[in-house]
């Protein structure tokens, strides 16, 4: 298992819909195993192909259980919702859009479908923090991040504070300005290659 390198906003793998996978090779196992690691290492709770340079539908998304050691990583290919109920607003971040929050409308809760690795259907009731994950997730396989969802006036970055207890404090920032700063993220990354 190895960590890859995460995409930033910006680049354009992120706004292409993935391929559905037709075959589960050793190849696509790997790639799964490599996003889990790269998603735990991040942190992040959850990581689509594509943030990880590969456009096909797999994502992996961690739940995690009452005591808070054990998150269950799900590995899912060809996820779909196939069922949404309800709304709730929520805080959402992304590992592709470093440090930026916002506010994003998402379903209470959904029932998805997928392959697992290995090979057979599965499918996930989740609700809350699982339900968005999920939501977040298979966005990124359409191309879609949270910023094309969130309500314009609450994205705000994450900016270091040593006063405040949490280690940081929220700056409201505009969209333009915040995809601004990923341009020159992706920049440099570019220049460093
Ligand atoms: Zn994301």
């Amino acid at each position: 298992m190895a960590t890859r390198r995460i995409y930033i906003c910006g680049e354009p793998i992120l706004r292409k819909k993935a391929r559905r996978v037709r075959q589960v090779d050793g190849e696509l196992i790997e790639l799964l195993d490599d996003m889990a690691k790269t998603m735990r290492e991040a942190p992040g709770i959850g990581l689509a192909a594509p943030q990880v340079g590969e456009s096909v539908r797999a994502i992996v998304v961690g739940e995690v259980g009452d005591d808070d050691e054990d998150m269950v990583i799900h590995k899912l290919i060809n996820p779909r919702i196939v069922e949404a109920e309800g709304e709730v607003e929520g805080g959402e971040g992304c590992l592709s859009l470093p440090t930026l929050q916002g506010i994003v409308l998402r379903p209470q809760q959904v029932v998805v479908e997928a392959l697992g690795p290995d090979e057979e259907p599965v499918s996930i009731e989740a609700e809350g923090w699982t339900a968005r994950a999920l939501c977040h997730e298979i966005d990124h396989l359409n191309g879609k991040l949270f910023i094309d969802r969130a309500e314009r006036d609450s994205l705000a970055w994450m900016i270091p504070d040593e006063d405040d207890e949490s280690g940081y404090r929220l700056q409201s920032v505009s969209l333009a300005e915040a995809l601004a700063m990923f341009q020159r993220l992706v920049e440099k990354a570019g220049a460093e290659n």
